[in-house]
């Protein structure tokens, strides 16, 4: 039999402005309140070579940057090629991601495994879409951020959206494996709501 939904687990990262906000707090006590459990945590100021291989490197990935990018350039009516010196996707990408390394190496980040029904979608749910101006208010983004693409892009910086949150249970794997360490163990323990969130399991 496939495995019980609430054994799912996922990956979420408090980006350095969430740190620097106080916002790491919140960000975990909305995490509790919905019923997904932290078993994992920690604090670090992570280095260049963990964020560029948390990254991903593939050119669909990258070039989706810089196409996300010249898309906001032309809503706008920014002129990329005078900004940026180049309108092509594939040239702007590595140069978002660029940004986006520089961000998160620039303070502290806190990463966390969460376990719990649907981890993963609850999480993403729980943190907003990308573009905090276009989040919904209820989320973390929403509620907390007023970034947008074209704000951060004028100003040649990634999006500061707080959180990362992994997309699916492979990435979360791949995600924890990374900043956890491959083999260590997560922690595990019975939250007191258990019983009633879980009935049948006990
Ligand atoms: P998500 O973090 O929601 O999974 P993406 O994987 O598309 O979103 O992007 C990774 C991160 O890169 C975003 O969280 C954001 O900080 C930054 N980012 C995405 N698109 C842009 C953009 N056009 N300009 C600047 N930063 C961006």
């Amino acid at each position: 039999m496939a495995k019980h939904p609430g054994e799912e687990i996922t990956f979420l990262m408090a980006k350095p402005d969430a740190v620097w906000r106080g916002l790491t707090g919140e960000i975990i006590r909305r995490i509790e309140q919905v019923g997904l459990k932290i078993v994992g945590l920690k604090m670090f100021k992570p280095t260049f070579e963990q964020i560029d291989s948390h990254y991903p490197k593939d050119k669909t990935w990258v070039n989706r940057l810089g196409e996300k990018t010249l898309a906001t350039y032309a809503k706008f009516g920014y002129d990329a090629r005078a900004e940026l010196g180049t309108d092509q996707a594939e040239k702007i990408g590595p140069m978002v991601r660029k940004w986006l390394i520089d961000f998160m190496i620039s303070g502290p980040v806190v990463v966390m495994a969460i376990k719990g029904v649907h981890a993963v979608s609850m999480t993403r749910k729980l943190a907003g879409s990308t573009m905090p101006a276009d989040s919904e208010l209820g989320t973390i983004r929403g509620d907390f951020s007023v970034d947008s693409a074209a704000a951060a892009n004028r100003d040649k910086r990634a999006v500061y959206n707080l959180v990362h949150a992994s997309e699916t249970e492979e990435e979360a794997k791949h995600e924890i494996e990374h900043w956890f360490g491959k083999g260590e163990k997560l922690s595990d323990y019975d939250r007191s709501d258990e019983m009633v969130m879980y009935p049948s399991r006990k």
